[in-house]
């Protein structure tokens, strides 16, 4: 069977003419995933249950029962989203062999709405990385050069769109570990507003900013999915009671966008001069298209990434404090006092930058410190969003690029943390702020990666970046 995935209503509409099966669907992407194993996307592979799931939706069509919006859609998922009886490890040593005893909501209602889950990707260790280095696994490689990361933390799960491994797949966003992938892979990368996904299920890193999200091939697959996933969940009170629009039928973008930009972002010695020139053409177009585009300015670019990890390492050293080695997980061989146990445990279990983080984290919540580190970076980011907030009660949408440079070597930036973390300069706005953003797929520089400009737009607006997003990938690429 030759298959090419395109999106998801063609797709439908092919297993309703019953030009092909689920089944068939599903033994296509068992074969990508085996054919490209030494990508190291996929950290398992669900064969039986992939199959079985598409049985019995091939059954449900031959008998003419109701099928769910995500009929016969194959979706891949990182290893920090949970599923019952399958082993969550967050790529770190410390949850080897952990089986969790439910599904996270997010799961649940994509398999309440007949999705096929094929399977487990790879990722950062505790999602804490930008070029899915950090993982017990090994690093994951990116598909247009093997020699390139894919970025990170979700580097899997961008992966497995980018080679056609799976039609979409779940990622999370804490500081731009979708976004960030999904430019370096070219794929769409979404993170919806703080809230709007409810996180139940998801191994927490920084819960007043992690949200889940998709990488696809296009906008509607990720109005479509959002749409299932996303809606209050008693399970997680901060989930979101707004209501869920269609997003799908609402991907007609308004005739005249207001749309800011940062002079700040842009003048940057770190962004490459390509992306850069892009960019500015990118602009001229849509000038020309008749859109309002005003360079406005953002004064607080160089405090973004700063408050970002004194508040995300402060939220971490908390919330894996659970990881003790004692009810599961690794547990050191030595025997010795409790403490011990823990304290070995924990050594051994975590590897590099997880333990920077965690101690970061314990020294900037420390009594001496606290208000001088954590305080103060609440008070940046309350700043930061009211800023943020203000340009878009005047605008619909925020252009930034995505990353400041195509994908980078891979071993390039592992010894130099800080060179790391200025990867993520403008995706960590969207986060501190718990506003929406998108990497839309819209370049391939000169040498030969692709990249993505991001959009941001006001609390609850998906529906405004998934329409834009569609109308530039139809009209500006
Ligand atoms: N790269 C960022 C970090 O290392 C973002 C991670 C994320 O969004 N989970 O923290």
């Amino acid at each position: 069977m030759s298959f090419r995935y395109e999106s998801l209503p063609v797709l439908q509409e092919q297993l309703r003419k019953q030009e092909l099966s689920c089944r068939e669907v599903v033994e296509h992407y068992v074969r990508q995933c085996h054919d490209h194993r030494h990508l190291n996307a996929m950290l398992e592979v669900f064969e039986e249950d992939a199959l079985i799931q598409a049985d019995r939706l091939d059954e449900k069509l031959r008998n003419d029962l109701p099928l769910g919006k995500l009929y016969g859609m194959v979706i891949a998922v990182k290893d920090v989203i949970v599923m019952k009886g399958k082993e969550a490890t967050a790529s770190s040593a410390i949850l080897q062999g952990f089986e969790s005893l439910f599904n996270a909501t997010c799961i649940d209602r994509l398999l309440a709405e007949d999705a096929i889950i094929i399977g487990r990707t790879n990722c950062d260790e505790f999602a804490m990385g930008s070029s899915n280095e950090t993982s017990i696994h090994g690093p994951v490689l990116n598909a247009a050069d093997e020699t390139k990361v894919p970025g990170g933390s979700s580097g899997g799960s961008a992966v497995a769109v980018q080679a056609d491994l799976c039609m979409a797949s779940l990622g999370t966003d804490t500081g731009g570990s979708i976004r960030q992938p999904a430019s370096l892979t070219g794929t769409v990368g979404f993170k919806p507003t703080y809230g709007r996904i409810s996180r139940y299920g998801l191994i927490a890193y920084a819960s007043s900013f992690d949200q889940c999200g998709t990488f696809t091939r296009n906008a509607v697959d990720a109005a479509m999915l959002t749409e299932v996933m996303a809606g209050q969940d008693p399970h997680d009170a901060t989930s979101s009671s707004q209501p869920v629009p269609d997003y799908a039928a609402l991907l007609e973008p308004p005739a005249k966008l207001r749309i800011a930009w940062y002079p700040q972002t842009i003048d940057n010695g770190k962004l490459d001069p390509e992306v850069k020139q892009q960019f500015h053409d990118l602009l001229e177009k849509l000038k020309a298209a008749g859109h309002t585009v005003e360079s406005v300015d953002f004064t607080y670019l160089d405090y973004l990434v700063p408050t970002y990890y004194v508040l995300t390492t402060a939220e971490a050293s908390s919330n894996l404090s659970r990881f003790s080695g004692i009810h599961y997980g690794h547990r050191t061989e030595v025997t010795a006092d409790v403490d011990e146990v823990i304290s070995r445990s924990r050594s051994e279990g975590f590897g590099e930058e997880v333990k920077r983080r965690i101690m970061l984290g314990t020294f900037v919540l420390s009594s001496g410190y606290y208000d001088a580190y954590y305080t103060h970076a609440q008070k940046v980011r309350r700043i930061i969003r009211n800023e943020t907030l203000d340009v878009l009660s005047r605008f619909d949408i925020i252009i930034t690029p995505t990353t400041p440079t195509t994908a980078f070597a891979i071993g390039e930036k592992t010894t130099d943390p800080i060179e790391m973390y200025l990867a993520d300069i403008y995706t960590v706005q969207a986060p501190i702020a718990g506003i929406p953003a998108i990497s839309v797929p819209l370049h391939t520089h000169s040498n030969g990666l692709p990249y993505g400009m991001q959009l941001m737009a006001a609390p609850f607006r998906e529906d405004l970046l998934l329409a834009v997003t569609d109308h530039l990938m139809q009209h500006f690429r």
